[in-house]
């Protein structure tokens, strides 16, 4: 118990009483409330000054003197959230008692601990879902996941490390517990935190413990939790979040265990190459702003409601894999798209829905306050109305059914609760007249002695002949009756006098000082007996948390309906349909591009089929290669998700994974290269795709030598062509590819139109048949406005290299040379020079092109 500080007296009672919160709380930044500060002291001073730029000042008493350093409580929440963003865990002590009634130093205790991955005070909440969540390992690693404010709990067994990656990434925790296996193994902890850089935390693991605390929550083992390091990390996640939450989580009713193969499975790196959520630092899509609106979710989220938006994110992470739910998800985005009045006055309503969902779980662990109440109402209200809407679009009738309507509970807060209540609900104004008989009582009392005070006045000047005789009150001395100097002398004997002011006196009666008393007495009690019923309706209304939120999952759905079928309407989407294996889009878009270039945009075709599975193409830098990669693979993830998609018409198959390998961003942060980066991206490619994905490469090789990555190139699209026989797009500068349809029977060359013309090169963004006549890698480089030294050099250089090419002709001829001929059959022979042939064939290609 030590406090940094000068003096060698003991340290005062209010220090003392600090630092003995303080130590108790040892990983938080303990905020110490004083009056209407929330203080910190000594060197926690010294860090929340650095930490937020305040100022540092000091306490100083008789004997000791110590830094001090605090914030306002009025405008906390500000503060709060960049000390959670800075890495810092706080803990609030506040005042527990009422100044007036200490005896001695105020009682304070620690109300509220406050991480990242715990919060549920709402200003500190965003619209999106705040994950806590725990990894153990054993048998694979156990991924558990708690959204504190909604009481979402689920997790799920993962068996590599990128697939632990991948789901940490889709889901995007604000803060992760470690197991201690996990958390002390430094080179581990590294890489964690330099992949995610969230705040990690350790928590308890131990078996014994983790089963404890699931019992203490469920009062028993929950089912799909019949795995050792899932039933330890779901452990760890609960213990760790119940003692942020004042020991209890009563909004968590269940866990629920999920399989990753049954959604499209979408690795970290497609979602980020594809930016679904978040703009590639890269900025994949040239000059366009920066922010949301870069994204998938920025095109799509015109949801209207929080736990809309939560659920369309979480769509998007777990696209379906089977036609039926899909199907039943289009049927309701089509009847949305094709009655615009419905879909206007379905959103119309969301609008004016509160989030539900954090209602819901507020309700279940008695936090809510009266606000909560009341907006709970006011969107119940609404219930009737879009259930009615519902009922009557068949597509949308289930979802009708399931609504519950829950009209008693916003009809007995409707009559109990005032319009707008305040935010406190310690000190009245919150339940209506004529609710409760005892309330009434009070505050009928308080008004009759105000009633009787106000006719003070009258009776008074009537019976003293005073006319300037006023009643008056302030804070300080309550009620008084006020006669100015001239008529002194008129006075009554049983006035006394409590107040002299320059020309007028302040006195007071026996019997107003007890009418006063009688109000203060009514209207206290009225308090009290306000909070009594307010808590009294908090749980009864608290009973139905479980339907609210069954209310708020059917009304996120249909706000996730509501917002594909505007995002259709609006920008002339259709619907897809599903194929076994063919694969058909019409005049297909890039949903994100397209918005940015207003009619700008040219939309292309593009057909694939088990005859045609690979597809090779080539064409300019900047011609729009990787926008056509990524369009294909956005209307894959939109057609299963069950949105209309950016194509006149579009025939998919149904995609098992989408794998994209585009770009060649450097992982500066995770420090490995470029090349390495491709590489692994790579295996992880053919290795996991089947004949039921789609795989989108683009510019393989680029990080190494060209004989290097051709040859990488090559060899991948042929195993992919032969052996995983998945949908795959390649495009490439290397036009030596352009030869593989001739010994791959199921792949097709096509291009991307440029033209040169008088100014220079012309882009067409049209996607055609045929492989690319001719590289334009230095005419680019002239349009981009390279000096022409520069450019002469580059023409050199290509001559250069184009003559060192030749080299393979002569490791040709001694390959040929090296043959044992005598020992050949002539099936052999014919091998042998098809293969030496093959081996040829990119140089005679290339010849060809320059
Ligand atoms: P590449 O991959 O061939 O280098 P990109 O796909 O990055 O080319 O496209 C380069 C630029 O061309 C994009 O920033 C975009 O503005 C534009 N572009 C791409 N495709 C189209 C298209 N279909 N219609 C109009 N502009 C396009």
């Amino acid at each position: 118990m030590i406090l940094k500080g000068q003096g060698s007296g003991p340290l005062p009672p209010l220090l003392q009483q600090y630092v003995e919160l303080r130590d108790a709380y040892p990983d938080y930044l303990l905020l110490f409330q004083v009056g209407d500060f929330y203080e910190a002291f000594g060197e926690d001073a010294e860090r929340l000054s650095r930490a937020l730029g305040i100022t540092l000042t000091h306490k100083t008493s008789k004997d000791f003197t110590t830094p001090m350093a605090g914030i306002p409580i009025r405008s906390a929440d500000s503060h709060l959230e960049r000390l959670l963003k800075m890495g810092f865990r706080v803990g609030l002590a506040e005042q527990t008692e009422p100044v007036e009634a200490a005896e001695g130093l105020v009682r304070r205790e620690v109300t509220q601990l406050l991480t990242p991955g715990t919060l549920t005070r709402e200003n500190l909440l965003r619209p999106d879902a705040n994950y806590l969540a725990a990894i153990a390992t054993g048998e694979g690693y156990g991924v558990v996941f708690l959204e504190v404010s909604t009481g979402e709990f689920r997790g799920v067994v993962l068996y590599s490390k990128s697939a632990l990656y991948d789901e940490l990434f889709r889901n995007r925790p604000a803060e992760v517990l470690l197991a201690p296996e996990l958390y002390a193994n430094e080179a581990f902890r590294e890489e964690f935190q330099r992949r995610f850089p969230l705040m990690v935390s350790s928590g308890s693991f131990d078996p014994q413990g983790a089963r404890s605390a699931l019992v203490q929550q469920f009062g028993m083992l929950p089912s799909g939790l019949d795995h050792p390091a899932l039933e330890r990390a779901a452990g760890a996640v609960l213990a760790y979040a119940r003692t942020t939450q004042d020991g209890a989580l009563p909004q968590v009713r269940g866990f629920a265990r999920y399989d990753p193969s049954a959604y499209m499975q979408l690795s970290e790196t497609t979602l980020r190459t594809l930016e679904v959520y978040d703009p590639s630092p890269v900025g994949s899509y040239g000059q366009l702003a920066p922010g949301e609106e870069r994204t998938l979710m920025g095109v799509l989220g015109l949801t209207r409601t929080a736990p809309g938006r939560r659920l369309l994110k979480a769509w998007l992470r777990h696209p379906l894999l089977d036609e039926g739910p899909i199907q039943a998800r289009l049927d309701a985005v089509e009847a949305l798209v094709r009655d615009s009045v419905l879909r206007e006055a379905v959103r119309r309503l969301l609008y004016r829905i509160h989030d539900l969902e954090r209602l819901s779980g507020r309700l279940a662990a008695g936090r809510s306050n009266a606000r909560d109440l009341a907006a709970l109402a006011r969107s119940l209200g609404l219930l009737p109305e879009l259930k009615g809407q519902l009922l009557a679009c068949e597509p949308l009738r289930v979802l009708g059914e399931r609504l519950p309507l829950l009209g008693e509970v916003a009809e007995r807060i409707g009559t109990a609760l005032v319009e707008e209540p305040p935010l406190k609900i310690t000190e009245g104004g919150l339940i209506k007249d004529g609710f409760d008989p005892t309330l009434d009582g009070h505050r009928e009392r308080a008004e009759a002695g105000r009633t009787w005070i106000a006719g003070l006045e009258a009776a008074e000047r009537s019976r003293t002949g005073i006319p300037s005789l006023k009643v008056g009150y302030n804070q300080v001395i309550g009620y008084y009756l006020e006669v100015t100097r001239p008529y002194y002398a008129q006075v009554p004997q049983d006035w006394r006098i409590i107040a002299t002011l320059k020309d007028r006196q302040r006195y007071t009666r026996q019997d107003l000082r007890e009418k006063e008393r009688e109000i203060l007495l009514a209207e206290e009690a009225g308090r009290k007996r306000e909070y009594e019923v307010f808590q009294e309706l908090r749980e009864e209304v608290g009973r139905q948390a479980e339907e609210v939120r069954e209310a708020a999952l059917v009304l996120a759905e249909l706000d996730v309906y509501a917002a594909l079928a505007e995002v259709a309407a609006r920008r002339g989407y259709t619907r897809p349909r599903f194929s076994s294996n063919r694969l058909l889009i019409r005049a297909g878009r890039h949903p994100v591009v397209e918005q940015h270039l207003e009619g700008g945009f040219i939309a292309n075709d593009l057909e694939m089929s088990p005859e045609a599975r690979l597809l090779i193409l080539t064409g300019p830098n900047m011609s729009g290669k990787s926008t056509y990669l990524r369009q294909t693979a956005l209307i894959a993830l939109l057609s299963q998700i069950g949105s209309f998609v950016p194509a006149e018409e579009a025939v998919l198959p149904l995609f098992d994974r989408i794998y994209t390998r585009i770009g060649a961003a450097d992982d500066i942060a995770g420090g490995r290269s470029t090349f390495m980066v491709e590489m692994e991206e790579l295996a992880q490619i053919l290795q996991g795709a089947t004949a039921k994905s789609l795989v989108l490469l683009d510019e393989i090789g680029r990080g190494t030598s060209t004989y290097d990555g051709l040859s990488l190139a090559w060899a991948a699209s042929e195993y992919l062509h032969d052996s995983v026989k998945a949908l795959t797009l390649f495009a490439t500068h290397y036009f030596e590819l352009t030869a593989l349809p001739e010994t791959l029977p199921a792949a097709r060359n096509y291009h991307v139109a440029a033209r040169e013309e008088a100014g220079g090169l012309v882009f067409y963004h049209q996607v055609l048949p045929g492989p690319a006549s001719k590289s334009y890698g230095l005419e680019v480089a002239r349009l981009a406005g390279l000096p022409p030294e520069v450019l002469g050099r580059a023409g050199q250089l290509l001559a250069g290299l184009v003559a060192r090419r030749d080299d393979l002709g002569q490791a040709l001829v001694e390959e040929l040379l090296a043959l044992d001929l005598t020992r050949l059959t002539p099936l052999e022979a014919l091998l042998k020079l098809q293969q030496l042939r093959a081996k040829l064939r990119p140089v005679a290609l290339w010849e060809a092109a320059d």
